[in-house]
């Protein structure tokens, strides 16, 4: 729209030329730089144009050549703007999903959906350890393996195995607290759980309902074929209230390995738990 009033106010400066230029300015604004749907823009685009050329005929003494030659120009310059403004929106769509899709890939696992370990690494247990130090606050991590994994895989194959993963990973998400408590899928059928905000007896009862969720829990496979699974668990909590040694997102972790490898040694399908300090 810049340039046909541009042109205008050239060859007709005076009054007119104050509200040609505003315009002007604003035909350009709702095309291209304020980020409107494309409907809106080109309402208002189109209803400036009309108002400027109302007001043209209002104001100035315009001959009929010169009203034609404003009206192509406008029709142009209108155009010019809607495709513009059409391809514009297009590339930023297509550009806002992509970068969705890329932020899901590198945060998400795609079996399960869980976080992968990547994102717990960078984002999130530091930055909960650190919250947890400053406010005094406790904090538990779950360390849970699927037991004789591999005699599953051997019976049903990979395809039976993945589902009772996906079982698994459904159970872990729908019984934690959401956007709160973190789902991690740590290994090949290891996963992990951070409770902010949790001692060890309310991490110890969950623990105990997941296991016993999971135990009585049977996934679907190949339409009548269901499978039957377990998992044992290690739990490890830590009071920052009590502590102000330096614990590390590492050392939780290895600790909770620990009370896992303990309750697989003492036969699956159990939860063994520890209070740090
Ligand atoms: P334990 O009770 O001691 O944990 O025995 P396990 O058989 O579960 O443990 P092991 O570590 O020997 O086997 C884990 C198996 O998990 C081996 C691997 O093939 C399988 N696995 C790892 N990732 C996946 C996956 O994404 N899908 C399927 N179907 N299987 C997987
Ligand atoms: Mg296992
Ligand atoms: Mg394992």
């Amino acid at each position: 729209g810049m340039s046909a009033f541009m042109l205008i106010v050239v060859h007709r400066p005076g009054e007119l030329s104050w509200h040609a230029m505003s315009m002007a300015i604003m035909l350009a604004v709702v095309y291209i730089f304020i980020p409107n749907r494309l409907v809106y823009s080109l309402a208002v685009a189109l209803c400036a144009t009309g108002l400027f050329i109302a007001l043209a005929f209002a104001m100035g003494s315009l001959v009929p050549s010169d009203m034609l030659t404003m009206s192509m120009l406008l029709v142009l310059s209108n155009t010019f703007g809607f495709v513009a403004a059409r391809r514009y929106h297009r590339l930023w769509r297509m550009e806002y999903r992509a970068q969705s899709i890329l932020r899901n890939l590198s945060m998400n696992d795609p079996l399960t959906g869980c976080f992968n370990r990547r994102y717990l690494q960078e984002k999130f247990l530091e930055s909960e350890i650190l919250r947890s130090r400053r406010y005094g606050l406790s904090l538990s991590v779950i360390m849970c393996d699927l037991d004789h994994f591999k005699a599953i895989n051997d019976t049903y194959g990979h395809h039976g195995g993945d589902a009772v993963l996906r079982t698994f990973a459904e159970l872990l998400k729908k019984m934690t607290r959401w956007h709160i408590d973190c789902v991690v899928r740590y290994g090949g059928e290891e996963f992990l759980l951070i409770l902010p905000e949790t001692n060890l007896h309310d991490a110890a009862l969950l623990t105990e309902r997941l296991r016993d969720a999971f135990a009585s829990a049977t996934t679907v496979h190949d339409a009548n074929q269901s499978i039957s699974a377990t998992a044992s668990f290690g739990v490890t909590c830590v009071d920052f209230a009590l502590t102000h040694e330096a614990i590390t997102l590492e050392g939780l972790i290895s600790s909770a390995d620990g009370m896992l490898y303990g309750a697989k040694r003492d036969g699956r399908n159990q939860v063994r738990s520890l209070q740090l300090p």
